[in-house]
């Protein structure tokens, strides 16, 4: 009798632990499980858009995640499939087809801020304001494009110069783009918008990229220049930075501080930043 109850009991207990470990399981597997929403991702053979493409992706594929790495997850799909997708990427719901550009991680750096006010207008307006609403505007146009933008300040606050060039190391970022106004010595004696980088090789390919979409721009082009700023040589990706104009001109800075200018900058941005990497990778 005695027996009989200790085999019951033994009974109910494995069936719990059973059922329990099922139902662990389960979620560990469903909590790994991600439906892609995009079309034309391509799957790579390591964490980076760098890498070589091994395969693609369309909506509705199911992907089961094993490891993930500076944002980039490394997973199963289509049942034995192993590769590298991004996971901005298999988690956004609204892109409906994956470029290149889709997959790159983008530092923009709004200059200045916070207590560093940058360079005055004739009437005191500060540059750090005008740089970070550009930014802002251009982070919106490649995230749209469903692009890992990250920006070294979306808000007016102090960043030190020396920590800018880190953050694109830290995100494994591909390309990395400072927003500046520019200053002559006399206000009113310099008119104009120039695309600076630091290191011959991509970032003067990718500042010529930029460059060469800003033709519509209604200020005077002086072209693509090499410039020794800190931002751009201290950086280990491919950076520019752009003089979008002179703030202490009246005419520049009549076109700095309207937002039409600024939507015009950030999508010139964009196209340029597309065809670098359409070229690149
Ligand atoms: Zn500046």
């Amino acid at each position: 009798m005695k027996i009989h109850i200790n085999n019951k009991r033994g009974f109910t207990f494995t069936v719990i632990v059973t059922v329990a470990t099922i139902l662990i399981l389960l979620v560990l597997l469903l909590r790994n499980n991600v439906m892609v929403h995009c079309n034309n991702l391509d799957v790579k053979s390591g964490p980076n858009v760098s890498y070589q493409t091994t395969g693609k992706i369309n909506a509705g594929t199911r992907v089961q995640i094993l490891n993930h790495q500076d944002n980039w997850d490394h997973v199963v799909y289509n049942h034995s499939k192993i590769g590298w997708v991004p996971d901005w990427v298999i988690r956004n719901k609204n892109l409906k087809t994956a470029t290149k550009l889709s997959e790159s991680t983008i530092v923009l750096d709004p200059g200045h801020g916070g207590s560093d006010s940058g360079a005055l207008s004739t009437h005191n307006k500060m540059e750090k304001t005008y740089t970070l609403q550009t930014a802002k505007k251009a982070a919106q146009q490649l995230r749209e494009q469903g692009a890992n933008v990250i920006m070294t300040r979306d808000t007016d606050k102090t960043v030190s110069l020396f920590s800018r060039p880190g953050f694109s190391t830290k995100n494994n970022a591909n390309l990395f783009i400072s927003f500046h106004f520019d200053s002559s010595p006399d206000d009113n004696t310099a008119s104009g918008f120039t695309s600076y980088y630091y290191h011959d090789g991509r970032s003067k390919q990718l500042a010529t990229d930029i460059n060469n979409q800003m033709d519509n721009i209604p200020i005077d082009n002086r072209g693509v220049e090499f410039g020794n700023f800190l931002v751009v040589r201290d950086v280990k990706v491919p950076s520019v930075l752009l003089e979008m104009g002179y703030i202490n001109s009246d005419k520049d800075f009549k076109h700095i501080e309207n937002p039409e200018y600024q939507e015009l900058v950030a999508k010139d941005v964009k196209h340029g930043v597309t065809d670098y990497i359409n070229s690149i990778y």
